[in-house]
């Protein structure tokens, strides 16, 4: 059987963070499909299709790993795409809690059929997250050490 692994996330924008886990894990698994959860409740500073072209952009080398969106439970989604991994990054003890409890939930709700890989980050690269990145584009800093080369935006 393949092994198909689902990387959820928002990617709003995508960061070296997220490049390294998906870079690190394309060795471990036959497909990687970076997955954008549309979430009607949330606001995204970038539109869906602005954050699907900075992943496609940045992950094109990658031949096992494509780029997709979905809406709804990511165990459901993963079932569609014959998915048995979520894969996620682990940053700190907080993401470990909120992580620890969804993976939990998902294993159960899938009759154990779902796992949760973990990748720690790298060292240097534990801080960055998405909504500092977009804090520092809207205030004109330099943003261009912290996202592939590939995220650029106009001013
Ligand atoms: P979400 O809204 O689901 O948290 P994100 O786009 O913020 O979506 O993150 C997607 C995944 O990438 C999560 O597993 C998150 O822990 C991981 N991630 C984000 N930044 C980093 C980083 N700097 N190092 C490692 N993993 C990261």
């Amino acid at each position: 059987m393949e092994r198909i692994a689902v990387f959820p996330g928002s990617f709003d924008p995508i960061t070296i963070g997220h490049f390294d886990i998906i870079e690190r894990a394309v060795p471990l698994f036959d497909k990687i499909i970076v997955a954008i959860g549309q979430n009607a409740e949330k606001k995204y500073m970038f539109p869906m299709e602005q954050r699907k072209k900075w992943l496609e952009a940045s992950l094109h080398k990658f031949k096992n790993v494509e780029v997709d969106v979905y809406e709804g439970l990511t165990v459901d989604y993963c079932k569609r795409k014959s998915a048995r991994f979520i894969l996620r990054g682990l940053r700190n003890p907080a993401d470990f809690e909120f992580e620890k409890a969804i993976a939990h939930t998902n294993r159960t709700i899938t009759n154990r059929e779902i796992e949760t890989v973990f990748l720690l980050t790298s060292s240097g690269k534990s801080y960055i997250s998405s909504s500092i990145v977009r804090d520092v584009m809207r205030n004109n800093g330099d943003y261009t050490l912290l996202v592939p080369p590939e995220v650029r935006i106009q001013q």
